[in-house]
């Protein structure tokens, strides 16, 4: 009993939180700047923060992740680390030699007010920015917001450096990748070459953490968009942000930089918002929906018919980022499961609309939260209370499913404990198919494990 301590009894906390269902901002802006092809991440701030943030992209995507730092001491900490990061700029293109540096900050820096527009600028107008590179930045600190809002200003620095309209539109969508595996990029890209659809996508971490062993080792994978095709969205003629927590931002800075219109959409996770979209991506592109993807779509739900029984009336907890629990709610919905717990600890407001819409006639009885007061030790409150079926979310989950010996399906970010999550997509029929087969066998492997002799099936 890890969790031993945690009571059914519900007491108001105003300033704790107990096992948040977060994590900090720059980990999202390290990992959306990976997605820039030839960036390397840079931490302004102490080494124990970058050190942190590396390893925690590192254990969930089990490939190694570069970045520097401006290495704060005690006297950066007091006089700035203006000096810091404009040597650590030269340093870096003089060793490293990356295309882009993309400079985040973290709470130190912040708190101390260092001003990057002024250090990046005298960076530039020192020389020490090579011709043809470039030094972008954004705001992390990581007291507001979590690892989604971080991801959000990373991939809107990127809008800002580079997106540019040219009088020459192209017949190109946009499409800003939300937090999703590098897996899912690929699903995604796949999906819209099917549909000949032609499109940019921005960040794209495939090939980037995800790359094959060779015995060669590249500091900067083959994956990422490129500074053309980045500076190309500019003269795109649509933009399709995939998960509003983690693209809105961009898209309307993308549209008052470049007059480039934009809908935002939910990650398609599972069937509906598969379907959006891939509609809305025909839409857009003004390109047909092929055959091939309506079968994919028909496989998908002959599953779910076939196995109905199975998922029927099923109790669901689940925690992460809200860009993945609404799909992913929505989901659990078609396939007639009950998510009764939901808690992210991303604040917005969105998160709550949505529940709202999506329960109030299916599962009325359902308790969810947003912010930080939202986090895993409430959710372990709810299941003392009225127990589920299932518990969906990251590693950290497993102590609760543990203690309460209920089936786990890990989904999220981080997954440590488990080989293979970043390695078939959730995304798409395709995706949805491999969520619904991980959800069932969690079923039914515990139900083998648990139920009386009498009762084990050999054919399900
Ligand atoms: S100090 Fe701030 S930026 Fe650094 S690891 Fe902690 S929360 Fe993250």
């Amino acid at each position: 009993m890890l969790l031993r301590h945690t009571t059914a009894k519900e007491i108001d906390r105003k300033a704790l939180t107990i096992n948040p269902a977060k994590t900090c901002q720059p980990v999202g802006a390290m990992y959306a700047a990976l997605g820039l092809h030839g960036c390397l991440p840079h931490s302004h701030g102490s080494q124990g923060c970058c050190s942190y943030h590396r390893s925690a992209l590192t254990r969930h995507f089990k490939e190694p992740v570069m970045a520097s730092t401006s290495s704060f001491s005690e006297g950066s900490s007091v006089f700035g680390g203006s000096a810091n990061l404009v040597s650590a700029i030269e340093t870096i293109f003089s060793v490293y030699d990356p295309e882009v540096i993309a400079v985040h900050t973290t709470c130190l820096s912040e708190t101390i007010g260092d001003d990057l527009t002024q250090i990046v600028s005298k960076a530039n107008e020192d020389g020490k920015v090579p011709a043809g590179k470039k030094v972008i930045f954004c705001n992390t600190p990581s007291y507001v917001g979590t690892h989604v809002t971080g991801y959000a200003n990373q991939v809107s620095s990127f809008v800002k450096f580079f997106s540019t309209a040219t009088p020459k539109k192209r017949n190109v969508v946009n499409l800003v990748a939300g937090w999703m595996e590098p897996s899912d990029m690929r699903e995604i890209k796949r999906i819209a070459k099917e549909m000949e659809a032609r499109t940019i996508m921005f960040p794209d971490m495939s090939d980037v953490l995800d790359t094959p062993l060779t015995g060669h080792y590249d500091m900067y994978p083959k994956g990422g968009t490129t500074q053309a095709d980045m500076i190309a969205t500019g003269d795109s003629k649509f933009t399709i942000g995939i998960g509003p927590y983690t693209t809105e931002d961009a898209c309307i800075k993308l549209e008052n930089k470049c007059k480039v219109k934009f809908e935002t959409i939910e990650i398609p996770i599972g069937l509906k918002a598969t379907d959006k979209f891939i509609m809305s991506l025909s839409r857009h592109a003004n390109v047909p929906v092929p055959d091939s993807l309506t079968a994919e779509r028909g496989r998908l739900v002959d599953m779910i018919a076939d196995n109905n029984k199975n998922f029927y009336d099923k109790r669901v907890a689940l925690f992460g980022d809200p860009d993945t629990l609404i799909p992913l709610v929505e989901f659990l919905l078609t396939l007639d499961m009950k998510p009764v717990y939901i808690v992210t600890g991303t604040p917005g407001k969105h998160f709550d609309e949505a529940m709202t819409e999506l329960l109030k006639e299916k599962v009325p009885e359902a308790k969810f939260k947003s912010g930080e007061r939202a986090d895993m030790f409430q959710m372990h409150q709810w299941i003392k209370q009225e127990g589920v079926d299932m518990l969906i979310g990251n590693s950290y989950g497993k102590y609760i499913a543990r203690d309460e010996n209920i089936p786990f399906v890990r989904l999220g970010f981080p997954v440590t404990d488990r080989p293979g999550n970043n390695f078939f997509p959730y995304v798409g029929y395709t995706g949805a198919t491999n969520l619904l087969i991980k959800i069932m066998d969690a079923f039914l492997e515990h139900k083998d494990r648990t139920c009386p002799e009498e009762k084990v099936e050999l054919v399900m």
